[in-house]
């Protein structure tokens, strides 16, 4: 498994970003997250070892721009030659999670079809609005691998109108388990659905409230 974060920074686009991990990691080091930049790990699907070796073995699944959001408007410029890598390696399966979806379609690459094999991408969905607004998105797009992470959850949050056929939600059993750990009654809705208590009944075990949601990370 590897971590490709070909830019670094965002910009809070969404209620699920309130805790953002960037942020809050920037925060801690004196950085300010808001600034973008490219890394220096930009090119690191392409580097090779002294040997010739690739530095990402072949078969590696790449964790891919979690420092960011993969289709931040800041990225704009440098996002075709990530693509372009993705296409080089076909060896490797790139996943990244978007809060943007709905910037896809005008940012894909022109030989991109109904998506590359290799390619996965997930859209958050923290609450019943955001839902509503991004999986629709996210369903019609022309992508190989689609999934759903309602992390952090901020509310109930319905996703059986959506889930199914090429969707799935691989982190809904560790949602679903978050709520559990927290003894949230969760009632099943369907088979993937999921409903739980308003965030304002959650508690830390010190007595302290908690943010909203199981999880205090915003992720991307
Ligand atoms: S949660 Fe995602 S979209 Fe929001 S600020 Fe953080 S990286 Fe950006």
């Amino acid at each position: 498994m590897a971590s490709w974060n070909p830019w670094h920074g965002c910009h809070k686009a969404s209620p699920g970003c309130a805790n953002c991990y960037v942020y809050r990691g920037d925060q801690r080091r004196g950085l300010d997250a808001s600034k973008v930049y490219r890394t220096k790990s930009y090119d690191l699907p392409l580097r090779q070892k002294r040997n010739g070796d690739w530095t990402i073995p072949p078969g590696d699944m790449v964790w891919t721009c979690f420092s960011s959001d993969f289709l931040l408007e800041d990225a704009d410029e440098w996002r075709p030659w990530a693509w372009a890598m993705m296409k080089v390696r076909t060896d490797l399966n790139f996943f990244f999670i978007t809060k943007r979806i709905h910037r896809l379609a005008d940012h894909l690459p022109p030989d991109w079809g109904d998506g590359y094999d290799n390619v996965a991408i997930c859209s958050t969905a923290e609450d019943q609005q955001r839902a509503g607004f991004r999986l629709p998105i996210l369903k019609a797009a022309p992508v190989k691998h689609k999934s759903i992470t309602c992390e952090p959850l901020l509310g109930p949050v319905d996703l059986t109108p959506w889930l199914g056929g090429d969707i799935t939600s691989p982190g809904m059993a560790k949602e679903r388990a978050l709520a559990e750990d927290l003894d949230i009654p969760v009632q099943r809705v369907s088979m993937d659905g999921i409903l739980y208590r308003p965030p304002d009944e959650l508690r830390w075990d010190d007595g302290q409230e908690q943010p909203p949601g199981p999880s205090m990370d915003s992720l991307c």
